[in-house]
């Protein structure tokens, strides 16, 4: 073993994991492309400031769970801990606002947060996130959660459970703040410590409590979703008979609360029952306010993001098909001593065969370990090639079909066209 291990909370995403990946990448690029979304990707590191203030002073994420760095010139760096606001700035420095609107965007990238590991949360997760700015149309919102459900399903994603509630507007929230401030004061006996401590803070967090006194103080506790001003009940109300409409399930929840500050309107989350303790696949919302935050004119947005690594536990088995291998070019000569020119000379007509194959379209594997060839052949059908062929000098070849064991000497380009006759086993 070596003295070095992955860090804390990271993963490496061995060869049959990639597999997985990039089957999950294949349906978010085949349901979002198909629906109009282009794909973006955007640096790993950012401004901190970027986030500070596009994600929020007061959350978690930014109080305690970015990793910030200098650049060595005095400026503040900090690995992407979400996607949204980085996308938001690419609007803005691409002018983005100059095209139709909404502008739709899809991202797969990795994300950095500096949480306490355990199973489905790590320090370096990878997202699929999709951003439609630019539109204030419930059927934007509707759109984006539609558009979710499919990926999760497509996916074979088990026990999906939707939230759904609205945050209403800033104004909205700043009246409502007070008011909750209002009644956590009034009920502290019946807080936890924790909570009391951040009422001022992040009063909201008070209805994510775990504890049961802090729960049942809170079912008397004044509703946001109750005060909505009439024109985002009225959009609330839309995105939902979109919802119904599209026989899209989901519960209410007046209490969702989500991990960043820029959500108005439309908050959503999936969540699943096939994960443990962190159940929530992904989610997001709309933040009308987070593009004029970062400079821009004031532009409405939704967006979502969902983790990769807990979709992929929820999904439990893909159908990834196994690796085909085509042909596995042996070489007669290889590992038994023999002269190094000679070697050289029939491993260099292993290269072109493996090259011809290749570009036939056919997948070739060579020997490279240097064993007999019995090694050789064992070494095939571990890999279960289709064919091998065994290279006996400069311009033969001993074809050999690992299927039936029949076997003939030909010229490499006469094997090639062997093997295509043939087919792929
Ligand atoms: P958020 O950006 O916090 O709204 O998270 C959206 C989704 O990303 C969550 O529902 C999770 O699926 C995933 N996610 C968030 N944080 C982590 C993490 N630390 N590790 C793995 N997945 C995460």
């Amino acid at each position: 073993m070596s003295s070095f291990q992955a860090p804390r909370g990271t993963f490496d995403v061995l060869p049959a994991d990639c597999e997985r990946r990039a089957l999950l990448e294949a349906h978010a690029q085949r349901i979002l492309g198909a629906a109009g979304y282009g794909r973006i990707e955007t640096p790993a590191f950012e401004p901190t400031e970027l986030f500070a203030r596009g994600v929020g002073e007061a959350t978690d994420i930014v109080r305690k769970e970015m990793y910030t760095f200098d650049d060595g010139g005095g400026r503040s760096l900090t690995l992407r801990p979400e996607g949204t606001a980085p996308v938001c700035r690419a609007y803005l420095e691409h002018g983005m606002h100059r095209l139709a609107q909404p502008v739709k965007l899809w991202y797969l990238s990795s994300f950095f947060r500096a949480e306490a590991p355990q199973k489905g949360r790590y320090r370096q997760f990878w997202q699929v996130g999709a951003e439609a700015i630019g539109s204030d149309e419930p059927a934007t919102d509707a759109e984006l959660i539609l558009l979710l459900a499919d990926l999760l399903e497509s996916l074979g994603i088990r026990g999906t459970r939707l939230r759904l509630s609205s945050l209403g507007t800033p104004a909205t929230r700043a009246d409502y703040r007070q008011e909750l401030i209002a009644f956590l004061r009034a009920h502290e006996d019946g807080l936890s410590p924790e909570v009391v401590a951040r009422i001022d803070l992040n009063p909201m967090r008070a209805f994510d409590a775990g504890d049961r006194r802090t729960r049942e103080t809170m079912r008397d506790a004044p509703l946001l979703l109750h005060r909505l001003a009439p024109e985002d009940a009225e959009h609330f109300a839309a995105v939902r008979e979109l919802l119904d409409g599209a026989g899209l399930r989901y519960e209410l929840d007046p209490t969702l609360v989500r991990g960043l500050d820029y959500y108005t309107r439309t908050v959503f989350e999936f969540t699943s029952d096939a994960l443990g303790a962190q159940s929530g696949v992904g989610g997001g919302g709309r933040y009308d306010g987070l593009v004029q935050q970062l400079g821009g004119d004031p532009t409405p947005a939704a967006g979502w993001a969902a983790g990769v690594e807990r979709m992929l536990l929820a999904a439990g088995e893909l159908p990834v098909a196994p690796a085909v291998v085509d042909l596995f070019v042996a070489v007669a000569v290889a590992g038994d001593g023999g002269r190094r020119e000679d070697r050289t000379r029939v491993t260099g007509t292993a290269f072109e065969l493996a090259n011809r194959a290749r570009r036939a379209g056919l997948s070739a594997q060579m020997e490279l370990a240097g064993r007999s060839l019995k090694g050789q052949l064992r070494q095939a059908d571990r890999i279960g090639a289709g064919w091998v062929a065994i290279i006996d000098g400069p311009m033969q070849v001993t074809l050999k079909n690992m299927g039936s064991g029949e076997q003939s000497q030909l010229e490499p380009a006469a094997a090639i066209a062997e093997i295509l006759r043939g087919g792929r086993l």
